[in-house]
């Protein structure tokens, strides 16, 4: 008899999933710090420093915390990546910084940048001033939409400048994807919330939250009322399989999921599938597979329509999923999920080919894989339409919102950024985005004497 559709909570004893969902990466110790700043070359032209998006000066902080000073260099991280503490833990270092380390081709292992600049970022000695300082109030007041990694950049550069910033936030909390997306053992212990916190320090910007674009607030009314507008709603929705069965309960979007999990107090309380398949090849997917097993699934498949060598997630990603027991199922297109109103039971895929002009076909090939649950986890798109249908900003071909080299969109006063916008869809990058955005905006500002009032 068929134990499917077999979905239920409990599976891992509390303890056991508390292990599972401990922090990652450790900080280092005293010692390994030592020993890692050590490696550093110092070099001239460093190309770590081109490889990190934020572009903070690497061997500079290096050496600060090599002579001891370790405040210094928590500074100099923070004034180029005011998130430069979760962005310590969550960067996928290994394809960035650490890729393009010196020290991997003499010694086929990069200096440890990441866990540096954690240790850095952690050991800021906050008995002393906070490191910034606000410039005098220019009178200008900016909106700002979306407290995610790019909004919060971009509102804590334009608050540094003298600018009054109010953030328009549809959830409850800020964060974005800081905060109801990253797999949970990327960033433990309310991380978030307190990284937020420091950067609210600065002064000058106001968090409005439950107020959505193109819901509470339209852009019109805010480019009415504020001397300039960035958005940076990142990318809510999840893309839709549209195949049959999408729509039988047990097919989940992984981000939501995650979202929940991130947001539960009592991990075990979440309901896990005995059978997992995954669909998707990015990074989502892995955090979910593995998140998944972490929860006690017992089997989770990964399955994805091209070769493993063209997921988005990077090799490293794949082998933490390989190392939690994560299987990949390559070259298999969904077809059909089946099962009835009371749940799922297994998935059919067809078996790919690339075809001699290299265009990805679908054979009579059939992969059957039973399962509890389905997770999409196939790319993100706008949830409802937070632009509106009044003038709004030009979007580009893949649906996000197009901008020029100053992040500026179609709209001369409005400003995009992070998710939204085309690029990596990395932390990183989204604050620089921000950041950039930032300069943008002040010095389009500071050319313009006159300022709007506020409604
Ligand atoms: C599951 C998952 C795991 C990830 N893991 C990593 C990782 O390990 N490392 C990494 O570097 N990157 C990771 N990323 C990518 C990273 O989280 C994003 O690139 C980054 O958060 C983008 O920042 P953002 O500010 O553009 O958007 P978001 O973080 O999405 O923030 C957007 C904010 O805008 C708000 N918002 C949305 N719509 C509206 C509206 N209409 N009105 C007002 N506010 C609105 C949202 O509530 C949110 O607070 C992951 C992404 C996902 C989905
Ligand atoms: S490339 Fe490596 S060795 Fe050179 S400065 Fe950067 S971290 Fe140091």
């Amino acid at each position: 008899m068929s134990l499917t559709p077999d979905i239920k909570s409990n599976r891992l004893s509390n303890e056991v999933i508390s292990d599972n969902f401990s922090d990652m990466k450790l900080p280092l110790t005293n010692k390994q710090v030592l020993v890692a700043s050590e490696r550093c070359l110092f070099c001239y032209d460093a190309p770590c420093i081109d490889a990190c998006p934020t572009g903070i000066d690497i061997p500079l902080f290096i050496r600060k915390i090599n002579t001891g000073n370790v405040h210094g260099a928590a500074k100099e991280i923070l004034s180029a990546n005011i998130l430069g503490g979760s962005c310590a833990r969550v960067c996928p270092t290994e394809t960035l910084c650490e890729e393009a380390c010196v020290r991997n081709s003499c010694e086929e292992a990069p200096v440890e940048i990441g866990r540096l600049q954690r240790h850095a970022v952690d050991n800021l000695d906050t008995t002393l001033p906070y490191p910034f300082t606000r410039s005098a109030n220019t009178g200008k007041h900016v909106a700002i939409v979306g407290a995610g990694p790019a909004g919060l950049a971009c509102a804590h550069q334009l608050a540094r400048n003298g600018h009054q910033v109010t953030i328009y936030e549809a959830a409850s909390k800020s964060g974005g994807l800081n905060e109801y997306g990253i797999a949970l053992y990327k960033l433990v212990d309310d991380y978030t919330q307190k990284e937020i916190e420091f950067v609210l320090k600065i002064g000058g910007i106001d968090i409005k939250y439950d107020q959505a674009l193109g819901r509470d607030v339209t852009l019109n009314q805010l480019r009415g009322s504020y001397d300039a507008v960035f958005i940076g709603i990142g990318m809510s929705d999840t893309n839709a399989l549209n195949i049959p069965g999408e729509e039988l309960s047990g097919v989940e979007d992984a981000v939501d999921y995650i979202r929940d999990l991130r947001q539960e107090e009592q991990l075990e309380n979440l309901p896990v599938g005995r059978k997992v398949i995954v669909i998707g090849a990015g990074m989502t997917a892995i955090d979910i597979a593995v998140q998944s097993k972490k929860l006690g699934a017992e089997e989770v498949t990964i399955a994805y329509r091209r070769a493993q060598s063209a997921m988005g997630a990077s090799i490293h990603e794949q082998e933490l999923a390989l190392k939690n027991g994560v299987n990949f199922v390559c070259n298999a297109q969904p077809k059909q999920i089946i099962g009835s109103a009371s749940g799922i039971t297994s998935m059919e895929f067809n078996k790919t080919i690339l075809d001699d002009t290299g265009k990805l076909t679908g054979t009579d090939d059939i992969i059957s894989i039973n399962c509890d649950v389905v997770f999409k986890a196939i790319g993100q798109k706008f949830e409802g339409s937070p632009l509106g249908n009044d003038e709004k900003p030009a979007l580009c071909q893949r649906g996000r919102i197009a901008v020029n080299d100053h992040y500026q969109t179609s709209l001369e006063d409005v400003f995009a950024g992070g998710d939204c916008i085309n690029g990596k869809d990395l932390v990183v990058e989204a604050v620089d985005h921000g950041n950039k955005a930032a300069l943008a905006i002040h010095q389009r500002l500071s050319n313009n004497k006159n300022s709007k009032q506020q409604a």
